[in-house]
């Protein structure tokens, strides 16, 4: 039986075309797909900056029902409602043996090193999924891969009960990362964008500080010791040097945006002795599927405004555009 996917043949080479449904090895299941989001590191993917190997079905954001079972899977996850963390590990390298799952010497993710979302149908296995709660939409079932790497990030980041955080890029990362920080006891994180639109944007999807890049100066007035946390959701090496001199004494730099490999940025280490800066990154999901399940849940009237479109699955390269324009919020398919 064939079924309709996007297939990145090689970098920049995307069709949706009929393919050959998955069948599932005997410790996976077979997701029909309801909804897959787009992100950054899909861009990197149909770019060819990513560890990918073409062909390839993209979509590592996805949420939907279990409809066929492998031979080794019990009966009770046919029918199910799920989300699926896309992480893949070897579970014996150095690395996994020491619970660093994301570092994995074999490190993969569905629909980055293996066919994903992108497609009415995907195979993964029974071990990726997570039953969706009645409260949560296909389509916040898809936000929660997003969500997860966000609370990965949380918990790196030295949380400050009463705390002050900057935030720059205003986009869905951005404000995910800014609700947490919310939740976590930071207040009111500000965010900071480029965009007038992403500014504008922001404030309606309550953030109720956003300011344009060029506006930073009043930060001084504001905030003149700097800030606990400032985050950099943009992946622009550019604000690696802003954040360290808007960051507090004795706080933390944190670098959840990625940044084009090979990159460099201009920072002072005189500052960051002097005022003890603590620079530090999250890559990715480690074992944090599961809270960023209850998170979404939690912060579901919050999260859901940031989905701003769905569209059909054919619309996938033009997706990728609107993406590049940088003036929506989460595109989400709908295969
Ligand atoms: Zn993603
Ligand atoms: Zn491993």
């Amino acid at each position: 039986m064939s079924m309709q996917a996007v297939v990145l043949h090689e970098p920049k080479a995307a069709f949706v075309e009929s393919v050959e449904r998955p069948d599932p090895g005997p410790h996976d299941v077979i997701v029909q797909v309801a909804a897959c989001g787009i992100c950054g590191t899909d861009l990197k993917i149909y770019d060819g900056d990513y560890l990918s190997p073409y062909p390839l079905i993209p979509g590592h954001e996805f949420a939907g029902t279990i409809v066929s079972l492998g031979s080794a899977v019990n009966d009770a996850y046919l029918g199910m409602r799920v989300g699926v963390d896309p992480t893949l590990f070897c579970g014996h390298c150095p690395f996994c043996r020491n619970r660093e799952f994301n570092h994995c010497e074999s490190w993969g993710a569905i629909g980055d090193t293996r066919d994903g979302g992108f497609a009415e149908f995907v195979s993964v296995p029974v071990a990726n999924v997570y039953a969706l709660p009645d409260s949560l939409s296909f389509n916040l079932g898809a936000l929660v891969e997003p969500v997860a790497c966000a609370v990965w990030a949380m918990e790196r980041i030295h949380v400050k009960l009463g705390g002050s955080a900057l935030v720059f890029g205003a986009g869905p990362m951005g404000l995910i990362i800014r609700q947490l920080l919310q939740s976590a006891g930071f207040i009111d994180p500000i965010m900071v964008d480029r965009s007038l639109d992403r500014v504008a944007l922001a404030k309606t999807l309550g953030a109720t500080h956003a300011i344009p890049t060029r506006d930073l100066s009043q930060l001084g007035e504001t905030h003149p010791y700097g800030f606990h946390v400032v985050v950099d959701a943009t992946g622009n090496p550019a604000v690696l040097s802003s954040a360290v001199s808007l960051v507090r004494k004795n706080g933390q730099v944190f670098l959840f945006g990625v940044a084009p490999k090979g990159a460099t940025a201009v920072i002072e280490p005189f500052v960051i002795y002097h005022k003890e800066i603590t620079i530090s990154s999250s890559m990715a999901i480690n074992h944090s599927y599961d809270r960023g399940l209850t998170m979404t849940e939690t912060l579901r009237s919050e999260l859901a405004p940031l989905i701003s479109h769905t569209r059909p699955l054919v619309e996938y390269r033009d997706s990728m555009e609107m993406l590049k324009q940088g003036k929506t919020m989460k595109i989400q398919l709908t295969p």
